[in-house]
Order: structure tokens, then C-alpha cells, then sequence
């Protein structure tokens, strides 16, 4: 076991062969994803002294890094929207830490390849988004720019009530704002799907194609998934897309930085077995045989096996159960002898036929034949990420999550057919210039961040309910336990992770 702890906080004695509790540590974190991250530090902020258990050797979960050969990749997110809600941390805390976190707003949000040969860049500016949209793919530009408001509409109208607050506590509805909002529901596009309020919006196939990747934020299906998931772009065109010096990773790093200083203790690699339950209220938990105590217990890891693992008395409830998993992941991480001016930082190559692509992925449960193919090269930001004329490929197509298929076949064939692909959109053979290559799967994602099946994002959102159904971010059943992260309310993705946190921070009365 490994203990980072501040030196102002003593908690624990070590005999010769455990260590012992002697205080009481008040909350418990399990997990250091970035919502176990962003909830120790809330509670630390609140007053409670913190101690957070983490399986791996280092935080972050799927925020992560690899190094190799010279070239380094941020392994998991590549896409940061709503800073504020880090900046949001370091405030709480009253840090100067806050100067050592920077990161700028991209002009250029990410560039769009077809099959066709239609390429179309989305800038910052929407403006210019539109006009260019126009010219590229024959799109009425007022109508991109009709579209984009009503996203900007669906956030204002519902983003508060969604993904700020408990839906499962009667007083998140008593309130005015929320009741004039539940009346604007019915102009919210509900009773389309994504894909239908996009293509009666846009009237572009294309554009309809380009708005339909929306779904893929939270793992969804824009076929089925209900409108309102129009929100999503909002986040990228209305509040901007940013980037880290220095990478994803440095959100990591920030907050374990911050949490630190704030006398948050880690033990890292260090498994929780149990959560320990009596009288109905969570009362600390279990490492191998040792018992931890503590006021609250805040599970940052995925709500599906910290039932099946962790509370053995207790069962998710079958409705739960059931909800269907968001997408997962084949990444390749190549580290290329190419420097390619058409690529920026975000690029998509389309599928040519994006029905069949969701079809596959959710219904067959299948690699597509054509997937689309999404590639982020943070080395056109940051020279130091990759070699002198070198780039560093994260080259990523969705992929079903993990029922047991044949995985190495399938990442097999997604290599053959991304290389083919990119050389026929891009008009380059990669294949000649990968120096090094690393790989990761749903198989992978599950076992290195106890994600069930792989999946990127929790459930899915692929119904109307999905943001009613999924887990709370408390227990009904047991008291002083509370979840956050990815796999509960409000759902997958930095921004939503990181208001789980906040939602629990509402839930949890002041220490001080
Ligand atoms: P996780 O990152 O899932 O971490 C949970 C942690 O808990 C892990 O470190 C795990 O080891 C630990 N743990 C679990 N069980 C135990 C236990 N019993 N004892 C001790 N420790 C335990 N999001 C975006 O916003 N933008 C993107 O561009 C984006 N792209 C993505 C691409 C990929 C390839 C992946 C994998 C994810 C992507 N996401 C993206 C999603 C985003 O990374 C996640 O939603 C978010 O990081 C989840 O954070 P979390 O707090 O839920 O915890």
C-alpha cells in the first residue's frame, strides 16, 4: 500500500502489522476518477477531514496518460467543456493553486471529414460556422444558426434542473423556475429523437450527421435518444472548447495537487471490498479484513459493481439492472512519423451510412463495417507531445459494450478499416509511418477503471427516462452513502462527473 498524506493530518498509527485507526476519519472517498477527486475536495472544503481509497496506483481513472517513446497521449477524455466547474474547486478551497491550472479556449472546435470529400471546419465563431457550414454542405446557414439557439434554449430551459441538481429529492421541483421550465418541456423536441429534430431543423443530411455525434458524448444513440440531448452542443458552440496546458492530464494532476493541499490523504493501490452497513446507514468500509469508519461514505466507483462487489446485501434495483450501457471505445494511440496541415487537434472522418453505424453498435452489439473515426492530436498544440516531425495519433471508433465478443478479431479488422479509410479520405497509407502503438478496449476500460462492460459513459440515454432511471446520487436504502461519478446522475462525460460531485456536496450537511 502506498499513503500520500498530508503532513498536518495524523490519522492513523502503524503497528508492525496494520495500521490501526485511532481517529475517525469522517468521510470516506472510494475511487479517484475526477468526481472522487472533485468530492474530496468539496467535503474537505465542508470541513470533513478525508481519506480516499484508490485501486490504482496514481488518480484520475480514465483520465489518464501514456508515455512511449517519446510521444505522449492523454489515454481517456480529449475533450474539456465547462472549466468552471474546476475552476469552481479551486474557488471553494480559497487556492492559489488556481494559477498552476491554465487552459485556453479554442478558436477551431474540431474538422469534419465525409467520404465525399466535403470537409467543414467548426469554429468558435458561429457566424462563420454557419456560413461555412453553407458553402460546404448547401445547409440553410440562418437555420445552423436557428438550431444552435434552440440547443442554447434546451440548456437554459433544462440544464439547471438536469444536471445541477438531485432529480430524486422532492425539493429539486419546488421552485418557480423549475415549474415555468417543466411548461417549456413539450417546445424541448421530447417527443422527437436527436436525429429527427436535427434533420427537421437543418433539413441537411450532412449537418443532421454532424449534430448526431452529440449523442456519442454521453454514449447514446441519436436514432432513439430523446431530443433534448440537443443540449449537447451548446456546451461546445454556446460555452466553448478548451484545452489544458499540458493536456487532459492536467485536470488529474490539478485537482490531486489541490485535494492534497487541502489535507485530503490517498492510499493508492488499495482496493475497497466492502461497504459496511448497520442499521441501514453506511458506517465505513473494508479493506481486505480491515475496517475503515467513517461519517459518509461517497462511492466514486461505477454504481453496477459497487452493488455486485461492494454491498453484498443489497441489490440494484432489476429496472436498473436492465438500463441499457452507453458505448465504449477501440482507441489506438499511434505515435506517427507524419505531419498532416489538414489535421487540427479534434478531426472527424464520417461513416458513409450513420444509420447502420448506431444500428450496429447498439442492436448487433458489432463493429461497424464503416465506422466513423475520430482522431485528436494534441501534438498540433503541444510540440513537446510528440518527436521532431512526428505527430501523436489518438485514433478512436465507438464500439459496443463488452458482452463477451471477439474482441481481438474485432480490433484487428477496426485497424484494417480505419488505416484504409484514412488513407482514402486523408489520402495517406499511416500504416508505413506508426513508430509505436498502443491499444485500448471495452475489455481494458472495464478491468483498469471497474467500468462495467467498458462502458465510456454509465447508461445510455437512449430514453426519455434515462435521466430518471439512472442511479441517484444517494442511496434510498442506506443512509450517509452517496455516489458520484460518470455511472450515476446526471451521467457520463468530465462536466457531468464533476457535478455528481456538487450534487453530493449538496446532499452532505456541513462538518464545520
Ligand atoms: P472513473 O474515471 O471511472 O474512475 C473511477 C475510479 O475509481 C478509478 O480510478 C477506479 O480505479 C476507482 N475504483 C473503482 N472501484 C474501486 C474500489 N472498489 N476501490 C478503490 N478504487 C476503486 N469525457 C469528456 O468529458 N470528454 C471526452 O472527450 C471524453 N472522452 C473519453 C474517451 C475515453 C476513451 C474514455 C474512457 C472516457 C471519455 N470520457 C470523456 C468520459 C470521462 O472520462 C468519464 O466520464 C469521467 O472521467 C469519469 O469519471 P469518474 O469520476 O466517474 O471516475
Amino acid at each position: 500500500m502506498f499513503w500520500y498524506a498530508d503532513s498536518t493530518t495524523e490519522v492513523f498509527q502503524v503497528n508492525s502489522k496494520n495500521k490501526i485507526a485511532i481517529g475517525r476519519p469522517e468521510a470516506i472517498v472510494i475511487g479517484a476518477g475526477v468526481a472522487g477527486l472533485a468530492s474530496s475536495i468539496r467535503l474537505s472544503a465542508k470541513g470533513y477531514k478525508v481519506r480516499v481509497f484508490e485501486s490504482r496506483a496514481e488518480p484520475g481513472g480514465k483520465i489518464g496518460e501514456i508515455r512511449s517513446n517519446g510521444f505522449r497521449f492523454d489515454a481517456g477524455p480529449s475533450l474539456f467543456t465547462m472549466p468552471e466547474l474546476v475552476d469552481e474547486l479551486f474557488d471553494l478551497a480559497n487556492s492559489h493553486e488556481h494559477d498552476s491550472f491554465e487552459y485556453i479556449q479554442l478558436d477551431e472546435i474540431c474538422r469534419y471529414f465525409y467520404e465525399d470529400g466535403t470537409r467543414l471546419t467548426a469554429g468558435a465563431n458561429v457566424k462563420d460556422f454557419a456560413r461555412q457550414a453553407e458553402e460546404a454542405t448547401g445547409v440553410d446557414s440562418t437555420r445552423v444558426l436557428k438550431h444552435l439557439k434552440k440547443s442554447q434554449f434546451i440548456y437554459e430551459t433544462t440544464g439547471f434542473i438536469f444536471l445541477e441538481r438531485s432529480l430524486h429529492k422532492l425539493k429539486s421541483y419546488l421552485s418557480l423556475k423549475v415549474l415555468v421550465s417543466m411548461l417549456k418541456l413539450p417546445f424541448l423536441g421530447i417527443s422527437k429523437s436527436m436525429h429527427q429534430a436535427n434533420q427537421h431543423g437543418l433539413q441537411n443530411d450532412k449537418m443532421a450527421q454532424l449534430f448526431n455525434r452529440y449523442a456519442t458524448y454521453n454514449g447514446s444513440n441519436p436514432y432513439i435518444a430523446p431530443g433534448v440531448l440537443n443540449i449537447i452542443p451548446h456546451l461546445e458552440f454556446g460555452k466553448g472548447a478548451f484545452f489544458p496546458k499540458g493536456g487532459m492530464i492536467s485536470i488529474r494532476n490539478a485537482l490531486f495537487k489541490l485535494a492534497v493541499s487541502m489535507g485530503v490523504e490517498f492510499q493508492f493501490n488499495t482496493l475497497v471490498s466492502e461497504i459496511v452497513v448497520e442499521d441501514k446507514k453506511a458506517v465505513g468500509v473494508k479493506v481486505e479484513d480491515e475496517f475503515y469508519p467513517s461519517i459518509h461514505v461517497v462511492c466514486n466507483m461505477d454504481v453496477f459493481y459497487a452493488y455486485s462487489k461492494l454491498l453484498p446485501n443489497f441489490n440494484l434495483s432489476a429496472r436498473r439492472k436492465q438500463q441499457e450501457r452507453s458505448s465504449s471505445a477501440i482507441i489506438f494511440y499511434w505515435g506517427v512519423e507524419i505531419e498532416r496541415p489538414e489535421l487540427g487537434l479534434h478531426n472527424i472522418l464520417f461513416t458513409k451510412d450513420s444509420k447502420r453505424e448506431f444500428e450496429d453498435l447498439f442492436c448487433e452489439k458489432n463493429l461497424t463495417v464503416d465506422p466513423t473515426i475520430y482522431i485528436n492530436i494534441t501534438s498540433k498544440l503541444q510540440q513537446e507531445d510528440a518527436p521532431a516531425n512526428c505527430e501523436n495519433w489518438f485514433v478512436m471508433v465507438n464500439a459496443p459494450s463488452n458482452e463477451g465478443q471477439d474482441w481481438d478479431a474485432i480490433i484487428d479488422r477496426a485497424r484494417e478499416t480505419i488505416l484504409q479509410k484514412i488513407n482514402r479520405v486523408i489520402g495517406i497509407d499511416v500504416r508505413e509511418h506508426i513508430l509505436t502503438e498502443e491499444i485500448l478496449d471495452p475489455r481494458t476500460i472495464d478491468t483498469k477503471t471497474m467500468s462495467y462492460q467498458g462502458s465510456l459513459y454509465g447508461t445510455s440515454s437512449n430514453s426519455k427516462f434515462s435521466a430518471f432511471f439512472r442511479h441517484p446520487n444517494f442511496s434510498k436504502e442506506i443512509g450517509n452513502l452517496y455516489f458520484c461519478g460518470g455511472s450515476v446522475h446526471p451521467g457520463g462525460g468530465i462536466p457531468l462527473a464533476l457535478s455528481s460531485a456538487k450534487i453530493v456536496d449538496q446532499l452532505i450537511p456541513s462538518a464545520k
